[in-house]
């Protein structure tokens, strides 16, 4: 199969879907360029290879037509400086201009288009603008792993046009192996770690991860409609009732899948949702009528951990408490740590998931784990089990 790495670009011209969707201030200025950074080595793969780069995006969630604030203008001098060369800019991804600017493209140049949302037609996977963007190049290169579980016009649809010259950039690349790698090349102990708010968000991962898992560690807010659902008195702690019978139900999967479940025995509780609420240690299930749940207690710390430092493989998603506020940080603190230990010792660690991401980088623990994946929802999707989209266009 043609890849990046095997792939003669030059003189072609490459149309890449990336993942721009930066954050940005009421300047203009981009706040976070993780996303633009992590793209700049399949950009100059290409550049280096003979080609020329065609850069499409979407920015925010523009309601109708172009608005100032999402227009992807405002990154071009971020996107020069990182790869060392002039991007050149279309305000429109369609139409003349975009054309005859692709069509003037000279090998090592680079050209970004204006935001595809300002389309709908980009969302709805439309497939006469998915034709017009495909007419701007030779080949077509999918490094928005972000968006691979949606079936838009330049994450899918486009793929078509490019039989032959169809690939993925080093992202996707990335993000398939390694995620690939815990599901399908797991070596045991394989331990899965959730957390955050819900249990709703998660059910189908759970249910995905059931037969492959040895051991599955539920903490975070979610933790309490299990723990409510066998009885417990979990006071004011967020629960979602019309998922007790889900969750009994996966406690007794666990039993007959020979998965060893663990749930908190304790946890740090406070009598309001703030960080100078009072607080104190309690047993679980005995949680006061007026306190909740916002942390993983020192017994489950010790239990989670030690579980944690035995695996050699380890995916974690979500916090195991409010670690936004400093005094229920904790138990996330304890858990990314020991993931870390667990990698130091030879395990490996996927971390995923937009707050599991941010606590792993608060800690400063990012280069201690195996990977982290950036992909958020795709992630997700992909480790429920599900086809995406912006995968299967390319491998078909
Ligand atoms: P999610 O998006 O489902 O992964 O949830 C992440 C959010 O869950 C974070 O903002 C945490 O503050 C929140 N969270 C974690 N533990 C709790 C808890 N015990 N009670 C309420 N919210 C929680």
């Amino acid at each position: 199969m043609k890849n990046i790495d095997n792939y003669n670009f030059n003189d072609k011209k490459v149309l890449v879907r990336v993942d721009f969707n930066v954050p940005l201030n009421e300047k203009f200025e981009i706040t976070d360029t993780t996303r633009i950074d992590a793209a700049i080595p399949t950009i100059k793969k290409i550049l280096s290879g003979g080609g020329s780069v065609i850069l499409m995006s979407h920015l925010g969630r523009p309601k109708q037509g172009p608005e100032e604030k999402f227009s992807l203008k405002h990154i071009v001098p971020y996107l020069s400086k990182q790869i060392g060369v002039s991007v050149k800019f279309a305000d429109d991804c369609i139409g003349d201009s975009a054309k005859k600017m692709a069509a003037g493209l000279q090998g090592g140049e680079v050209l970004l288009l204006e935001n595809l949302r300002f389309y709908k037609e980009e969302a709805k996977g439309d497939e006469a603008f998915a034709k017009k963007l495909a007419s701007l190049g030779d080949v077509y290169m999918n490094d928005a792993f972000g968006t691979a579980h949606r079936a838009h016009a330049s994450t899918a649809v486009i793929a078509k046009f490019f039989p032959e010259d169809k690939m993925f950039g080093y992202i996707m690349e990335n993000e398939l192996k390694n995620i690939d790698k815990v599901l399908h090349e797991t070596k045991r102990p394989f331990t899965a770690i959730l957390g955050g708010a819900k249990v709703s968000g998660k059910i189908e991962i759970v249910n995905n991860l059931m037969n492959k898992v040895d051991n599955l560690i539920i903490g975070g807010g979610m933790m309490f409609t299990f723990i409510h659902a066998m009885g417990g008195s979990v006071g004011k702690s967020l629960i979602e009732d019309e998922l007790f019978e889900v969750a009994l139900h996966i406690v007794e999967g666990a039993k007959q899948m020979g998965v060893n479940l663990y749930l908190p025995v304790d946890t740090i509780i406070a009598d309001k949702f703030e960080n100078d609420a009072n607080k104190k240690v309690s047993d679980v299930k005995t949680i006061p009528e007026d306190w909740m749940g916002l942390d993983i207690g020192p017994e489950s710390i010790k239990k989670f951990t030690e579980v944690i430092e035995n695996s050699s493989t380890i995916l974690w998603n979500g916090p195991m408490g409010v670690f936004e506020m400093d005094n229920f940080a904790n138990g996330t603190k304890a858990i990314a740590e020991a993931v870390a230990r667990a990698t130091e010792k030879g395990a490996f660690s996927l971390i995923g998931g937009g707050d599991s991401v941010a606590a792993i980088n608060k800690y400063g623990l990012k280069d201690k784990v195996s990977y982290v994946s950036t992909g958020g929802g795709a992630m997700l999707e992909y480790i429920e089990g599900k086809e995406l989209p912006g995968v299967k266009a390319i491998i078909g």
